[in-house]
């Protein structure tokens, strides 16, 4: 006979929890979550309008996924890869190869984010080695960028206060300054710009030696670092051309921006530009599992393939119930328009955004693509010059939007040049009056951090 531990969830003797995260800061506990809302256990509502952390796509609760992974999970929850294949893996790689551009059709399971991203790393430097040129190790980032918290993925990411405690742990990777264009106040076209920044690239290969770069990782949209920044059309191409006159490749990172959250599946649609590496996860399984992809174009994976395999991989790779709900999340998106969903209705929000600025000076900016969008706070709009660091602004807004129950994501970052930046991701079903929803708790958190901060309003 077994008997069932009746776990207490007991504390320890001071009341403290055994559970930590970044910080001593606690959030209530979550109770339910449907569609685009969620409620805490004391019953509060709270509208996901950063759909976590840009992860719940399609909304929560969603019954196809609940039923489809309920039944994957009567028949297996996990086989290893060493042991045996499985169809959900199987389908869901075909079903993202589908979707990429032509080539890039061989598709790698991993649990999250950074995963992908060190798969991608490793991929890229693997191809090198397996093609004759294992002088090729550097991989230049952009600063500010975000790519993931593990080592690898630290490495290249740009964020001073998430890599400083690691620095002596890190291989130091060169960065070019990301296309934060809205903060420039000379006399070029946007176009211009583009080409301008897109040139640091050439620039930096240069220095570093041309022979020693393996690859270029960036966000065609960016995420946490920079709030959604989309630079000039110009850009995107000119960094394509110039990944192929050095022979270096391009990894596109994905992970917030892919899964259909601009309303394309790839962020880079909008450019026509086709990377050599794509990295997803968040919007892919949509918060149901972990799930992340590193899909790379055949022409590298063959010669790895051939040289004896990839040396990379983790035990949860491909795992059956993971793709069962990631391939109905796809279906979600793709049967319901999802993408066409979050242009429209990310069109609609992104002007009621751009609305507020006559009402209220201190927002400075307003960009982004589809449902990946974010609004900026400076002390003044010409200048751009940042709110002071007193005023606390990405901490005080989203705890004032909270309060009255809208969950909204944000940032202190640029780089060098610090803003406060709050990014408005719904998930990709969110309606109409939804947006309105958004918008009433939204003026009413602004009004009242305007109030606080005595700062000046329109009408
Ligand atoms: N790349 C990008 C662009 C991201 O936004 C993130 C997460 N914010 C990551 C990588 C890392 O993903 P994860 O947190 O799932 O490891």
């Amino acid at each position: 006979m077994t008997t069932q531990h009746a776990f207490s969830g007991a504390r320890g003797p001071d009341g403290e929890s055994h559970l930590f995260y970044q910080t001593r800061k606690r959030r209530p506990p979550i109770d339910r979550a449907e569609g685009i809302y969620i409620w805490d256990r004391a019953g509060k509502r709270y509208l996901d309008g950063s759909s976590g952390a840009m992860v719940a796509n399609i909304g929560h609760s969603n019954p196809r996924v609940l039923e489809a992974m309920r039944r994957q999970m009567e028949k297996a929850t996990f086989a290893y890869r060493l042991h045996f294949e499985n169809e959900p893996a199987e389908r869901l790689a075909a079903a993202t190869a589908e979707l990429m551009p032509e080539g890039l059709d061989k598709v790698f399971f991993v649990s999250g984010g950074s995963e992908a991203v060190e798969s991608a790393l490793k991929l890229a430097r693997q191809y090198a080695v397996a093609t004759g040129q294992a002088q090729r190790w550097k991989v230049v980032s952009r600063y500010p960028s975000y790519h993931g918290g593990t080592l690898g993925a630290l490495a290249v990411t740009g964020m001073a206060l998430m890599s400083a405690p690691f620095a002596p742990m890190l291989r130091d990777m060169p960065k070019i300054p990301a296309p934060t264009c809205y903060l420039d106040r000379d006399s070029l076209t946007p176009e211009e710009r583009g080409l301008r920044y897109a040139d640091m690239l050439a620039d930096e290969i240069e220095r570093q030696g041309p022979e020693t770069v393996l690859a270029f990782i960036m966000e065609p949209v960016g995420g946490a670092s920079t709030g959604a920044l989309v630079a000039p059309d110009s850009y995107y191409a000119r960094i394509r051309e110039i990944c192929d006159r050095y022979g270096i490749l391009l990894i596109h990172d994905e992970v917030m921006s892919g899964a259909g959250r601009t309303g394309r599946f790839l962020a880079s649609e909008h450019w026509g530009v086709k990377p050599d590496i794509v990295t997803l996860s968040k919007g892919f399984a949509a918060g149901y599992v972990p799930l992340g992809a590193m899909v790379a174009d055949r022409r590298l994976v063959e010669p790895v393939l051939d040289a004896g395999g990839f040396v990379h991989g983790h035990t949860y790779a491909g795992n059956p119930l993971a793709c069962a709900a990631g391939l109905a999340v796809l279906g979600e998106v793709l049967d319901n328009d999802l993408m066409g969903n979050a242009e429209r209705i990310g069109g609609l929000l992104e002007a009621e955004l751009k609305g507020l600025m006559a009402r209220y000076p201190f927002i400075g900016d307003v960009r982004g693509k589809g449902l990946m969008l974010a609004f900026e706070l400076v002390a003044d709009r010409d200048t751009m010059e940042p709110l002071p660091v007193g005023h606390d602004a990405h901490n005080r807004l989203v705890e004032i939007a909270y309060g009255k129950g809208l969950i909204i994501y944000s940032r202190r970052t640029r780089g060098g040049r610090k803003g406060d930046h709050f990014m408005v991701c719904p998930p990709m079903i969110a309606t109409a009056a939804q947006v309105g929803e958004i918008m009433d708790m939204l003026t009413a958190s602004l009004d009242e951090f305007a109030e606080a901060a005595k700062l000046p309003r329109g009408n």
